[in-house]
């Protein structure tokens, strides 16, 4: 929406700016909040203007500053679009523009087709999420793309891959990796791109802690991905995604990308999303607090082998970089129980508040069991590097009371007990 509104927040906080820019009340008929605008195409000026819209819209030419190109259509673009990726951009810090998709896969495939073709070279982090390592193995290496996976957190290995990968044009990190939390230095493998003499993309997925807790681009980055499936849209209902970033070029690459992809996120769902940017920063602060309250409760539960939580990390590396990188330690938890699938199965049954359900970042609290669900079309060999075992039990703590939660848990985890003991009395068939 028009520049002078955005030059007269410059300067204000995420949290007043999110609220204040980049939205014109006179645009919709002075509403205090957005209007949803449904149409697919939009009246040109003049001639003239639908000339220059679509130069710019192709990527033919470039906006001169303080230029408002008309709207053409809206696979390319349309007001509620633009409208969230301008309220979105103080809550990512060090962005300097937003481009929404119509899921956090589409983000995702698009920013990386934005900057590979055939023959070029990629190095990955694993574990990966699912869909994101599907992506690599079922479009990128039949598109000619040579991927090279590295262990989250392994910054010798990373440092190493960036250096002696010939070709290489993007670098791809997801920190803390799911399910496990391993997180990998952003500003490391930073450091190792920027030593190459044509610096690789570097991008980031933040869905975990971000936009809150963990700021990519401060740390060198070029790029950040969402789902904002997940804690941006905060209440399991819409599916989106996001990628942000400050090289404008750059950005507008993704832009036209998109166009052609035709994967923009939808008016309907654009409006239903800018409404919960506000809210990001106090939801995920309250997730965050009451998922460590529950992970450092849960420590010492004779059920549990084992608690996985930032906070909870042994491993000086880890806490190194969780102290460098990471403002608080996030609302995910993964429990690793004693007595396999059984235990966790039964751990799923008993659940009272908790939800079983794939998904996070919502503000119910939602459990499931990796291995036979998100995790589930990994060879053995990736189960083992991700840390997938049969009693791992993933939770995403939402915005309840987390004493009703840990009771939940202590209550399910009484239930698991059982099945352990009768394994161990019952001898397998
Ligand atoms: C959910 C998720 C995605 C995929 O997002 P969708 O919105 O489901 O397409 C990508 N990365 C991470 C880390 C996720 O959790």
């Amino acid at each position: 929406m028009p520049d002078n509104h955005k030059k007269s927040h410059h300067g204000a906080h995420p949290s007043t700016a999110v609220l204040t820019r980049g939205f014109n009340p006179h645009l919709s008929v002075g509403s205090a909040r957005p209007a949803v605008f449904r149409s697919s195409t939009y009246v040109f000026s003049s001639p003239e203007a639908a000339e220059r819209a679509f130069d710019l819209t192709s990527g033919r030419a470039v906006a001169e500053p303080g230029e408002t190109p008309d709207l053409v259509y809206s696979r390319f673009n349309h007001p509620n679009a633009e409208i969230l990726e301008d309220q979105i951009v103080p809550l990512e810090d060090g962005a300097e523009w937003a481009v929404v998709f119509n899921s956090g896969m589409a983000a995702i495939m698009t920013a990386l087709l934005s900057s590979l073709k055939p023959g070029d070279t990629m190095v990955y982090t694993v574990p990966l999420y699912g869909g994101t390592q599907g992506l690599i193995h079922d479009l990128l290496e039949p598109f000619g793309v040579r991927c090279i996976p590295v262990m989250a957190g392994r910054g010798d290995q990373i440092d190493e891959a960036i250096a002696a990968t010939g070709g290489l044009r993007v670098v791809l990190m997801e920190t803390p990796a799911n399910p496990t939390m391993v997180m990998t230095d952003i500003r490391r493998a930073v450091a190792a791109a920027s030593k190459l003499p044509e610096r690789p993309v570097v991008m980031v997925d933040n869905t975990f802690l971000g936009p809150a807790f963990q700021h990519p681009l401060q740390l060198g980055a070029d790029i950040v991905l969402y789902s904002a499936t997940k804690y941006l849209g905060g209440f399991s209902d819409l599916l989106g995604g996001l990628v942000l970033g400050k090289d404008a070029e750059l950005g507008q690459k993704i832009r036209v990308k998109r166009g052609l992809h035709g994967n923009i996120l939808q008016p309907d769902e654009c409006w239903i999303l800018d409404s919960r940017l506000p809210t990001v920063s106090l939801r995920m602060n309250r997730q965050s607090k009451n998922a460590q309250r529950i992970a450092e409760s849960l420590v010492g539960r004779p059920e549990i082998r084992k608690v996985y939580y930032p906070t909870l990390f042994d491993d000086p590396e880890q806490i190194r970089i969780r102290l460098s990188q990471c403002d608080y330690a996030g609302a995910m938890i993964s429990i690793d129980l004693h007595g396999g699938k059984p235990a966790a199965f039964e751990f799923l049954r008993n659940i009272q508040l908790a939800r079983n359900a794939v998904s996070l970042g919502g503000v119910e609290t939602l459990v499931c069991h990796p291995k036979t669900t998100i995790h589930s079309g990994l060879s053995p060999e990736e189960m083992v590097i991700a840390g997938i075992t049969d009693g791992l039990v993933r939770i995403s703590v939402g915005i309840e009371d987390w004493r009703d939660l840990l009771r939940d848990f202590e209550h399910a985890l009484d239930a698991a007990a059982k099945t352990v003991q009768l394994s161990e009395t019952v001898p397998s068939k």
